[in-house]
């Protein structure tokens, strides 16, 4: 077993909680809340969740070698390691970060939020600085009061930076984070009507993605969307250094001359003060060149020097389902968007498909926009009047909202032959097939998939996909 990282008095002292039994001068190597991958030495926290109960694997934790145990209720029969008795054990969860986080001065703390775009800019900015510090980043999405804390307790001393995702969908949330995290510099990638549910309007969504913001040091920077006119609002209201990007001319971090480069990315110029240069990304759309400029603008904020800046955007890697441009049987193009969809984002996949060449047909398959309360019809409506305005080669919508959205395309003016709704998603997997050996689909035509996550959309061309 590796050293321990934590004392048992460390525990105590950053949960305030309360010791029940066991050796006092217990250490422990990680924390850890699955009882699953629990290793020996491991202080396991036994998590609430609405469907399970991680007090039910107290016995499983110390089996794998569990060398402590933080807890809401006293354990039935007391095991034989110490444990540890605290009010709220997600609460101590992220107590425990943001103490680890506090023995970490030297550590500087990059953070992102927004409705859209988190990911991918904590990707952008995190191949930047990997290229010359030790950067730990949030895995894959890890971005809520269980995942970002989950993140950040692997801290190390030999780590410069921590880049860390923000993500909510309740008032409050931003605020906790920002607690636990004490970022150095911050970036609201933008505000958008995602994630209303639990928000009310988009004033709310916006009030919410400000507490981060409004939780920086006095001598924290903020990196500030100038195009984005709610994010402009609430940096208005905050009083650190603030660093600015977008399109617009008054931008510190400005993005010149953008084009698409098909399927490989986007080119565009960047500019900061001064310093001017052409950067090829391998993200697709427009947006994406936005997201490069947040993480241009953090690393500007964090002292990394232009031609650095370039070379890590350039390196940046897209990740699966988020606009991969991936090969169907029959030579078709997916543009697999799967992983995720809110109105904003389902536009900006639009927008990225009608640029892609004009040579070959264009196909849009869509899933429902979960999570988007009162505001459900309007938002498939709209998006039904876009897509026939932009004019595509077909529609194919699944959901509970198919029919909204498939209606206002065809009032819009998109045919019934071109615009249909499917009460199965194995219905257009039939309809690709058919479309291909029908020769209706043919070599080097797009189709691109997209729905919010719980459509779970990419099994529709799972059968289609070609081994690579
Ligand atoms: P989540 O809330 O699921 O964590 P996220 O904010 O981390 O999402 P990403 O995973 O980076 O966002 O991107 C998700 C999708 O949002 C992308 O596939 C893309 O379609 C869209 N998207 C990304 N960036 C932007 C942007 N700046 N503006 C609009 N849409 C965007
Ligand atoms: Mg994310």
């Amino acid at each position: 077993m590796q050293n321990p990282i934590w004392t048992l008095s460390q525990v105590l002292l950053a949960t305030g909680g309360r010791f029940l039994a066991g050796r006092t001068e217990a250490g422990f190597r990680r924390v850890c809340t699955d009882s699953r991958a629990v290793e020996p030495g491991d202080l396991f926290v036994a998590l609430r969740g609405e469907t399970f109960d991680g007090h039910a694997y107290l016995a499983q934790a110390v089996e794998k070698g569990a060398a402590g145990l933080l807890v809401e209720t006293m354990p039935e029969k007391m095991p034989p390691v110490p444990v540890v008795l605290v009010a709220d054990t997600l609460r101590a969860l992220g107590d425990l970060a943001a103490y680890r986080r506090s023995l970490m001065p030297d550590l500087q703390v990059v953070a992102m939020t927004g409705s859209c775009g988190k990911t991918t800019v904590k990707e952008m900015i995190a191949a930047i600085l990997e290229r010359e510090y030790n950067v730990l980043k949030t895995k894959g999405n890890f971005n809520n009061l269980i995942g970002l804390p989950l993140s950040l307790l692997p801290v190390e001393l030999h780590h410069d930076f921590a880049v860390l995702e923000m993500g909510m969908n309740q008032p409050g949330e931003i605020a906790r984070l920002t607690e636990i995290a004490d970022p150095d510099i911050a970036c609201i990638t933008n505000v958008q009507d995602a994630h209303l549910a639990g928000l009310s309007d988009i004033n709310g969504v916006a009030r919410a993605k400000g507490e981060l913001f409004a939780g920086i040091k006095a001598w924290g920077k903020l990196v500030v969307n100038i195009d984005d006119k709610r994010v402009r609002g609430i940096a208005r209201r905050c009083s650190q250094k603030k660093i600015t990007f977008g399109r617009s001319p008054k931008a510190d971090i400005r993005g010149l001359r953008l084009r698409s480069l098909g399927e490989r990315g986007m080119a565009f110029t960047l500019k900061i003060g001064s310093n001017v240069g052409r950067v090829n990304i391998r993200g697709l759309g427009a947006h994406n060149v936005q997201n490069a400029l947040a993480a241009a603008g953090m690393a500007h904020a964090a002292g990394v020097k232009f031609k650095d800046i370039v070379a890590g955007l350039e390196s940046f890697a897209p990740f699966e389902k988020r606009l991969q441009v991936q090969k169907l049987s029959g030579g078709i193009r997916l543009v697999n968007d799967a992983y995720n969809a809110n109105p904003s984002s389902v536009l900006a996949a639009l927008d990225t498909l009608r640029q892609m060449d004009r040579t070959h047909k264009k196909v849009v398959i869509l899933g429902d926009m979960l999570e988007l309360g009162a505001q459900s019809v309007a938002s498939h409506q709209d998006i039904g009047k876009q897509v026939a305005r932009l004019g595509f080669d077909g529609l194919l919508v699944v959901g509970d909202f198919a029919e909204t959205l498939v209606s206002a395309a065809w009032k819009a003016g998109m045919s019934k032959k071109k615009a249909m709704f499917f009460a199965k998603k194995e219905q257009i997997t039939d309809w690709l097939r058919e479309s291909i050996d029908a020769g209706f689909l043919r070599p080097g035509d797009w189709v691109l998939v997209k729905g919010s996550r719980g459509m779970r959309m990419e099994t529709i061309t799972h059968d289609l996909l070609e081994k690579q």
